[in-house]
């Protein structure tokens, strides 16, 4: 597996790639690397000739910069996982080769179409426009013919989708299904800092989440809503930050089950955040 540390190098990589008419699927990271990663990797190695990963923590997503400060690093471990999973390359930029010193002082703007008026964007303004600042960067050197995306991120998923529709982008994103721990707490770089008492209370999120299905037939939106709040609020330690019931392609709050749906979640486990969500079905 090469590692290529500056974009320069990476164009040569993808040169030679292109040239000799291999498919390259490529995953996004942040590092810190887990099992539902691992999933996304090992996508993109059966289903393209040349695969890339990149580990770059983007400092213009984090609206915190605690959480910046704080977001796991673990180099050497992502490298050797990566490795046994047979990936082709991984791009390890440093801020310098992504950024231009002055457009960290610029908010980059992106017209999300509204997608970014709801959970996520409400919660963490700037978050999004840092997402496909990012992406579109990593998309334009490495032109990928598939990229992977997790659906844990469901709002960020959604607004790759709208990117490469507005932006006339020539790659198939990829959705690809939430992994969970075998308690069903939904894998994150961000687990890495809970207690192993935290990770337990962590798992009642997506227990919730799973009994909420049983009651979509007898629960408007809107009470299912307070129900899921409720029931996590009650686990000590854990603080429901929103719970929105939405239409899976607006992301608009929905107030009847006329539309697919999903709920999103993200909870405050001591001072970790997570997210989470669930699509619900009706019958
Ligand atoms: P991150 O490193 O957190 O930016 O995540 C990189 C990619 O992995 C994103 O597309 C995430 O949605 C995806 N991802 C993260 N956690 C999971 C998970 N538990 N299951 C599936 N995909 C995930």
């Amino acid at each position: 597996m090469k590692i290529v540390k500056h974009a320069d190098e990476l164009k040569k990589e993808i040169f030679g790639a292109k040239n000799t008419g291999e498919k390259i699927g490529f995953v996004p990271t942040m590092g810190a690397l887990h099992a539902g990663h691992k999933l996304l990797v090992e996508r993109a190695i059966a289903e393209n000739d040349f695969c890339i990963v990149s580990i770059f923590v983007n400092p213009t997503q984090f609206n915190n910069k605690t959480d910046l400060e704080k977001y796991p690093r673990n180099l050497d471990v992502d490298i050797l996982l990566l490795e046994k999973t047979g990936c082709d390359l991984v791009f390890v930029p440093n801020i310098e080769d992504m950024y231009a010193l002055e457009e960290m002082n610029i908010p980059f703007q992106f017209d999300f179409g509204g997608l970014d008026q709801v959970m996520e964007g409400k919660f963490r303004p700037g978050h999004f426009n840092g997402v496909v600042q990012i992406v579109s960067k990593l998309f334009n050197l490495v032109q990928p013919d598939k990229a992977y995306f997790g659906e844990k991120d469901f709002q960020q998923l959604s607004i790759i989708h709208r990117m490469v529709k507005i932006m006339n982008y020539k790659v198939d994103i990829i959705d690809c299904p939430i992994v969970r721990e075998p308690s069903g707490l939904a894998m994150s770089s961000r687990n890495e800092r809970l207690s192993t008492e935290e990770r337990k209370k962590a798992s009642e999120i997506s227990k919730v989440l799973f009994e909420s299905r049983n009651f979509v037939n007898s629960f408007t939106p809107d009470e299912l809503s307070q129900w899921v709040i409720g029931e996590v609020n009650a686990v000590k330690g854990l603080k429901v930050e929103y719970f929105e019931i939405v239409d899976i392609e607006s992301l608009q709050i929905m107030r009847t089950w006329s539309k697919p749906t999903v709920g999103c979640i993200t909870v405050f486990c001591g001072a970790v955040r997570l997210i989470d969500n669930i699509r619900y079905i009706i019958n």
